[in-house]
Parts: C-alpha cells; structure tokens; sequence
C-alpha cells in the first residue's frame, strides 16, 4: 500500500520521474513522490541537494529578489535586479510588453 499525501491526505504517493524547470528553464527529470489527488510533489533529501546542484550549475540560483514599488511621474516602477535583467537578457532601452496576469502578477515580456 502506498503512502498517503502529506498535504491533502487523501491522495496516495506514486513514485515517478518528474521535469524540474525552476523559472521556467528545465534541468531535468528527478524521482519524486507525487500525490494521487492533489498532485504535490515530495522529493528526497538526497534528491533535492541534487536539484539545488543542476539549478546552481546553470545560473539558476537566487535569482529572486525583493524589491520596492518606486514613482517616476504618474508611472511607478519597479527596480530588477542586475542578476534577473541578466538572466532575461534585458537592457536598457529595451522594448518590453507590460501586462497583468491576474490580480498578483505583472508580465515583463521582450
Ligand atoms: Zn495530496
């Protein structure tokens, strides 16, 4: 008998392996545990230093920031730090598509 989700409970945990695409870019597939109902998926310990190392090993690592909403006029803005603009390949003066999706999420596209 399998394992029961940890988080919903109500799910059994099927082991297979799943792509790992941490901001979208993939690095492969690892074993994991994914629930039969809500589709959470638990990696190992083990499996995790490994994803940590695939993700670090292509630039993928910390590129998450906090930041403040500024105002320029009657625009505000948004600071990006010098780690994202260079992972997206964004320069000044580039031309980008500004959209929401949602209510929590703004799309910066070029
Ligand atoms: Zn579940």
């Amino acid at each position: 008998m399998n394992k029961k989700c940890y988080i919903c409970g109500k799910g059994e945990l099927v082991t297979r392996k799943v792509d790992v695409k941490p901001y979208g870019v993939p690095i492969g597939k690892f074993d994991a545990e994914v629930c039969s109902d809500c589709n959470e998926t638990f990696f190992s310990e083990q499996i995790s230093d490994k994803i940590d190392e695939a993700a670090k090993s292509k630039g993928l690592w910390g590129l998450e920031a906090r930041t403040k909403i500024g105002q320029a006029g009657n625009s505000i803005d948004v600071r990006i730090s010098k780690r994202i603009a260079e992972f997206a390949g964004l320069r000044k003066g580039a031309e980008v598509r500004v959209y929401p999706e949602g209510r929590n999420r703004i799309i910066i596209e070029h």
